[in-house]
């Protein structure tokens, strides 16, 4: 027979409950056994929810209260030295310490997983040596088995990929995993004694372009785990994307089962493509990743089935797991949630939840032959159909837009040496001028203003005069402090994304469609589901009333297309790259409507261009090339005198920087505080000619940075920079952060800016 499988659930709650309850544990206000009995709570919910649903291998180990990277870190006893001695087992204000840094002691780094929007925590490889130092996966096999009355399927992130994301590698990456291997084994063991009849051993890592020497490391370390007499049965799970030149290594490995996905097709060769071309080990369990675990549209099931049906020529059907493509941590819990969504788009939308019945549907059709589950792909292909044919999807003016777009909407009318002299006579700034990145604290009077709105218990007129108050006070107070270019602080948005998709025609925004981003932070990307276009302006208005409070230039702040789309769920019958036009287009208008309303400097914020980047190189120049197009296309319709700035916030882009240079951004703002150094490489090895504000001051910390040190750092960036090209700014946002440290931090800014023009004069 074959059988449903789920990879990982979303793990956060229903009501994301675990986010109340790992912030109340960090307050001091809820204990440890009330943190414990949320986390049981949440992980019994899921474990019914897919055993009502009929799936049948059901995963246990994959709830974490903050990263399954860092409960790896806990299991192999990788804890560095600057948390203390832990016991013999990770505690847990250990484990929240590593998260999240405590008086002192930095957090672990916290960093992209491949290329979704959740990150996890890099694991340091100079802590160890390895040893077994948690019972988690023990004692969640145990529960899941109490509560399912049969055992679970345990998920464990395997030992190449824990030492390939890891950092500060003190020996060979051989020499580790030797350390690492018998810390596998001992947890191998014991899972199979708790009656794990198979693990899933997730090894993403395989679907990235890898080096001789590492397919050597999944080799001796699968040849060493596969001998192991007492173990369970291994599931190697990979996911992402396809096998591609890592293929034969992979099916020589002696594992009981190998995952695939056939999901994302990035490039010929698929896996659906390998497949067919090399069959696949009779001896193996092939774990067909076939309804999307990243994306929210329902399973094309017509599509997902025909899949199945060539893959059953291969590979026994009675050795097929139908699949997701990845864990369903990507996905939101349950539409059913949605009750504002409209039903058109609604019922093309599958959740977590909804995923399931979808496993349990194609398992079916595979054991009991198409004919039994010909209701289900009839219904599902008519309304795929209906959807196709759907007006709300379609707005021809756009599509026509962009099919009229010629190389002269994606430049600026001049060179940037040109613009620059006009700017600088619009604006009349002094060298190294001073600015923020946009938003200002969010303070908890924001947000209960903002809530009492939302309940209806505030009238629109009354919210946006409170949100006036607030922008006068900050104009006020950067003006005081003698900022030179101004912001309106953000304080009308939650999120930079949403806040845009819930204008922009196209998009939908949900209620409950929270995903994990990284700990107890979990993010609602909007939906795109139709032709992008801006029905009406979006910032103008409020920009105008901040610019008119004041002399000095108020940045006009927008969300660029790439962010936007990294962000959201996009549509799949478009390609990425014309859905990005679709939006830049907009957001154009908007740019030439701001220009309009008297706004000197505008910013178009790309913290996502990075993250965007397919995970084998030889796919970058593609992305970028779009990317960089649809940034352009968006800014590029202004004067010359109009001066266009942008941000992101990672300093490692030296591998980038030629897009970063495309952009032809006038102004770009960079984080820097923490990176001072790949900074410097960067412009050392390659020179960049635009202006540029490399962040002086950390926004991730309460600390309040002094003078000097901010002097220190523009000195040393006006080492490789040219003075004239320098911007003065703190690394990103300031909306998480507390007005008591923001304020002081800022004038230190400002004077370390005087004290730099002082020393030219
Ligand atoms: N303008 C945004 C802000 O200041 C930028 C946020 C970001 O880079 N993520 O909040
Ligand atoms: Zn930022």
């Amino acid at each position: 027979m074959a059988k449903s499988s789920v990879l990982g659930y979303p793990r956060i709650g229903k009501r994301r409950e675990l986010k109340r309850a790992v912030e109340a544990y960090w307050a001091g206000t809820l204990g440890a056994a009330e943190l414990a009995a949320a986390g049981r709570d949440i992980r019994r919910a899921n474990w019914e929810t897919q055993r009502a649903a009929g799936i049948d291998l059901i995963p246990c180990n994959d709830f974490s209260y903050y990263d399954q990277v860092l409960d790896t870190v806990c299991l192999t006893g990788l804890v560095p030295a600057r948390f203390g001695q832990p016991g013999d087992v990770v505690d847990l204000p250990t484990y929240f310490a590593m998260a999240r840094g405590a008086t002192d002691t930095p957090a672990l780094e916290l960093t992209k997983w491949f290329d979704t929007n959740y990150h996890y925590l890099v694991p340091e490889f100079d802590a160890g040596p390895p040893r077994l130092a948690s019972t988690k996966p023990f004692d969640e096999l145990a529960e899941a088995t109490a509560v399912l009355g049969r055992a679970a399927k345990p998920v464990l992130i395997g030992p190449v990929s824990f030492l390939l994301l890891g950092k500060h590698h003190t020996r060979s990456l051989a020499d580790h995993l030797r350390d690492l291997l018998p810390v596998y084994a001992e947890v191998l063991a014991r899972l199979a004694a708790g009656g794990a009849e198979w693990v899933q051993i997730d090894e993403p890592t395989l679907v990235q372009d890898r080096t001789p020497e590492e397919l050597a490391l999944y080799r001796e370390a699968y040849t060493y785990l596969g001998n192991l007499p007492d173990r369970p049965r291994l599931m190697l799970q990979t996911y992402f994307e396809a096998l591609d030149g890592n293929w034969d290594t992979v099916v020589g490995l002696p594992v009981e089962g190998i995952g695939l996905d056939f999901v994302r097709e990035v490039r010929p060769p698929t896996n659906l493509d390998l497949v067919n071309r090399h069959g696949f080990p009779a001896d193996k369990v092939l774990g067909a990743g076939v309804v999307n675990g990243r994306n929210i549209w329902r399973t094309n099931l017509v599509s997902a089935f025909s899949t199945l049906e060539q893959l059953a020529q291969r590979v026994d059907p009675d050795r097929i797991w139908v699949q997701p493509s990845c864990s369903l941590l990507h996905l939101p819990y349950d539409v059913d949630l949605e009750t504002a969504l409209a039903p058109e788009i609604k019922q093309l939308l599958a959740f977590a939840e909804q995923r399931l019945e979808e496993l349990v549907v194609l398992t079916r059709g595979l054991n009991e032959g198409r004919s039994a589950i010909q209701d289900a792909l009839e219904a599902d292909a008519a309304l795929f159909q209906a959807a196709l044919d759907s007006d709300r999807i379609h707005h021809a003016p756009t599509r026509q837009r962009v099919a009229a777009l010629t190389e002269r909407d994606f430049q600026r009318s001049a060179p940037f040496a040109e613009r620059i002299t006009a700017q600088q006579e619009h604006l009349r700034l002094p060298r190294y001028p001073t600015t923020t990145i946009g938003s200002f604290p969010q303070t908890p009077e924001v947000r209960a203003t903002r809530a009492k709105w939302r309940k209806g218990h505030l009238s629109d007129a009354e919210y946006q005069a409170f949100i006036r108050t607030q922008i006068a006070e900050v104009i006020r107070r950067q003006e005081a402090i003698g900022l030179d270019v101004l912001v309106h602080g953000e304080f009308e948005r939650t999120d930079m994304v949403e806040y845009f998709a819930a204008q922009l025609a196209g998009f939908a925004v949900t209620e409950h469609g929270w995903v994990q981003s990284y700990g107890s932070r979990a993010v609602r990307p909007p939906i795109i589901y139709g032709n992008v276009y801006r029905p009406a302006p979006m910032t103008v208005e409020i920009i105008r009333y901040a610019q008119s409070l004041t002399d000095k230039p108020v940045k006009g702040m927008l969300t660029g297309p790439v962010t936007i789309l990294n962000w959201s769920f996009p549509r799949e019958d478009l390609p990425r790259r014309e859905i990005a036009f679709q939006i830049a287009l907009a957001l154009r208008d908007e740019v030439q409507d701001l220009e309009a309303a008297g706004i000197r400097v505008i910013q178009i914020d790309e913290p996502a261009l990075r993250e965007g980047l397919p995970l084998r190189r030889e796919d970058w120049q593609e992305y970028l090339d779009w990317a960089v197009r649809a940034f352009r296309l968006a800014s590029s319709g202004v004067a010359d005198r109009t001066q266009i700035h942008s941000h992101m916030c990672y300093s490692e882009f030296n591998d980038i920087i030629d897009a970063i240079e495309a952009l032809d951004a006038d102004v770009i703002s960079i984080e820097n505080s923490r990176s001072n150094a790949e900074l410097l490489q960067a412009f050392t090895d390659h020179r960049y000619s635009r202006h540029i504000g490399p962040g002086v001051y950390d926004v991730h910390s309460a600390r309040v940075p002094s003078t000097a040190e901010i002097v220190a750092l523009l000195e040393r960036a006006s080492q490789v920079l040219d003075p004239s090209q320098i911007w003065v700014n703190p690394d990103c946002g300031l909306k998480t952060r507390g007005n008591a440290e923001v304020w002081p931090s800022l004038e230190h800014m400002v004077e370390a800016a005087r004290a730099m023009r002082a020393r030219m004069a």
